[in-house]
This record gives structure tokens, sequence and C-alpha cells, in this order.
């Protein structure tokens, strides 16, 4: 018998409450999803994809660097700039593979890489095969990741940080003013991994302009079109040179078949509405704010997050299983988070609002969460 850890670590996870299954989608009122600013299903978004597919065909027909590189894609990769203010930007078909991308092409054996611990699994991944040192530092402290640098920085050629600005499981924000400042003080480079922060912060659409940073702040920027801009893909944004050197060296880039054009249309006029409609933006913020406050009044402590990620501690992994299927059959979908997700009894209902909820979604959500939490 060859392989027969598959069936084990099946049974395993079973056994631990762990076991992943995946449900369709239903017409339940969707509490789980990244569409932060309800885009996915904006008309506009979607005749800009047909129009793009009537032009162009659905495929990108190659690479970037063979047929996959069109005016469409030059245009959206224009429009990043001008958003983010860095000098160019380089568009992915996921975030997951512009993540290994960045660190496989800057990082070789010599060097550092710093990460967050609680950063998404894609970064986290890429540094455990990467040939570079990997260091964690504690969740959004400052003062661990200077400890780290000065420790290992001097025998590193050479060094990278890496944190997300919006953290994806638990919805708070890196403290980027004191990271970028210890990073400029130690010569290292700062990634910042933005997808839960690109389209949903009032200030400037991303945690940069949030808090106060400029694009001269940070090496490089990189967000997902997955999570507030409602479809799908990544890109990254950075000096020229860097773009430069990613599309002469980086195999993630070269070898794989280029979003379709049809796709990076439908991409710009979502981005184009996350410009001109503000009001998603203040739509979400207001409905941020009630979820908390109403929160607090009916004694459900939420954990500490300004964000459309508004996480509720379970703790126990069945338990969390228990109360989201509850939920489900009333028609609420809030997935629950587990382990390795998210550390060992931490397991949580990860609760998130998007433009597209009326305040009585919220309403309803309250009340069946309390009942929810009541009974168990
Ligand atoms: C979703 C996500 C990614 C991966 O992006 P995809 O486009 O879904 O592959 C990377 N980093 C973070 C923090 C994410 O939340």
């Amino acid at each position: 018998m060859a392989f027969e850890f598959i069936t084990q670590a099946l049974r395993q996870q079973q056994t631990d409450s762990l076991l992943r299954t995946r449900a369709v989608c239903n017409e339940a009122i969707n509490f789980s999803a990244n569409d932060y600013l309800g885009l996915s299903t904006h008309p506009d978004v979607i005749a800009a994809w047909q129009r793009g597919a009537n032009e162009h065909g659905v495929g990108s027909g190659g690479s970037a660097l063979v047929t996959g590189y069109t005016h469409a894609h030059a245009a959206l990769e224009d429009k990043l700039v001008e958003i983010t203010g860095f000098e160019s930007s380089l568009l992915f078909n996921s975030g997951y593979s512009a993540n290994q991308a960045l660190i496989k092409a800057l990082l070789n054996k010599n060097d550092l890489l710093v990460q967050d611990k609680l950063n998404h699994a894609s970064l986290i991944e890429a540094g455990v095969y990467s040939p570079a040192t990997m260091k964690r530092f504690k969740h959004n402290d400052s003062n661990h990741l200077a400890q780290i640098l000065m420790q290992y920085r001097p025998q590193h050629a050479n060094s990278l940080v890496v944190t997300e600005g919006v953290f994806s499981m638990d919805g708070d924000m890196a403290d980027l003013p004191a990271i970028s400042q210890q990073c400029k003080g130690h010569d290292a480079w700062l990634l910042v991994d933005d997808a839960h922060g690109f389209g949903v912060l009032p200030q400037g659409h991303n945690s940069l302009k949030q808090q106060g940073l400029l694009a001269a702040d940070v090496d490089l920027y990189m967000a997902t079109f997955g999570k507030a801009v409602g479809v799908s893909g990544a890109f990254v944004a950075a000096s020229k040179e860097v773009i430069d050197y990613l599309v002469n060296f980086s195999k993630p880039y070269i070898y794989s078949t280029a979003m379709p054009a049809a796709m990076a249309m439908c991409i710009d006029k979502a981005l184009t509405i996350m410009l001109t409609e503000t009001w998603r933006v203040s739509h979400l913020n207001q409905l941020i704010c009630y979820f908390k406050q109403q929160c607090s009044l009916c004694n459900i402590t939420l954990m500490p997050s300004d964000t459309a990620i508004q996480p509720l501690l379970i703790g126990d992994a069945s338990k969390a299983m228990k109360i989201s299927q509850t939920l489900a059959n009333q028609g609420l979908l809030v997935k629950a988070i587990r382990p390795p997700t998210v550390p060992l009894g931490t397991s949580r209902l990860r609760i998130t609002l998007s433009a597209n909820h009326r305040i009585e979604d919220i309403d309803l959500l309250l009340t069946r969460l309390k009942e929810a939490l009541d009974e168990k």
C-alpha cells in the first residue's frame, strides 16, 4: 500500500472537527465574502467583461511576454500606478502567485526574510521554500521586528520585511509607520500585502494612505482584485526597475498564461466605480460602526477591528462549526475559520460586511447571532 497518509489525514481531520468540505453557495445573505464593495455583481462591471469578451475573446492566448499583453492590460497597469502612486505595476492571475513570485525573485541564499506571524499562507509558504533565512515577528509588534533586524540584519546581504496591511483573519491593521521606520533604519525593504485594505479603507483606498504613508515609504505593494475589487487576479506595484526585473526573471509571471484582456477591462471598470461611487466605502464604514456598536450593546465581544472583517472568537472548532451551521439553516452565511488557517484554539466566525448589505441585514444577523450564542 502506498500513500496511506491520505486516508489517515482525512480521518484525523474528521476526528478533530477540522474536515474541510465545500458547500455549494445558495441564496443566503452572505457575511463571509470578501466582496466588500459589492462590485462583483455591479451591472457596469459585468457589462465591461461582456464587452471585453466581444472585443478580445475570452482567453489571452499566452504569457504576457508572448501574446498576453494588450492595450487593456497596459491601461489597467497605468491606472494602478495612478491610484497607488508607485512608479510601475504588474498584473498577476492571483495574489497567491504574486506573493510567491516576489519572494522567489527577490530573495537568495544569503538574504533575510522577516514576516509577521499572522501573514497569509501564500507568504509564509513562499518563505518556507525560499533559500533565504526566514524569521517571524510577533503579530504587529514593531519592537520584536526591531530586535530581529538588529540581530540578523548584519549577516545578511538583502533583507525583506513582509506584513499585511489589514490582516485577513483578524481584521486589524498593521502599524505601518512603525514598521516602515524600522525597515528604513535597518536598510531592509518592506512589502505590504494589502489584499484586505485595497478599496476598503476610507483614506485613499489603501493601507498606506490610510496611515499617512507615501508610496516612497514602502518598497513593494501588492493587492488582489478578488477582494474589494470584486473580480479576481492581483497586482504588484513598485519602482520601474523592480517591475522590469520581475518581467525578466519572475517565473510565475513569465511562464503563466496572462489574465484575459476582457478581465483586465472588467477590473478597470471596477476600479473606476471604486473611485467614483464613493458612497460604497462610506456606507460600508457606517455598517461597520453600526455592527460594532450593536454587538457591544448585546454583549457580543468581537475581536478588535475597524475594518470590514469583524471576527467573533469562539475558540473550539466544533462549536464554531455548530454556530455557523445554525446560522446557515436560517439563511445567513457566516463561515467558521479553523486551524491551521488560524492558531489552535482560536476558531472563529469570520464575519465580513459589504456595501451591498442593508441595516436590516445587519439587524437580522445580530438577532440570529445572539440566539445562536445563547443556545450553546
Ligand atoms: C486572498 C489573499 C491572498 C491571495 O490572493 P488570491 O488572489 O485570492 O490568490 C494573498 N494575501 C492575502 C492577505 C489574502 O487575503
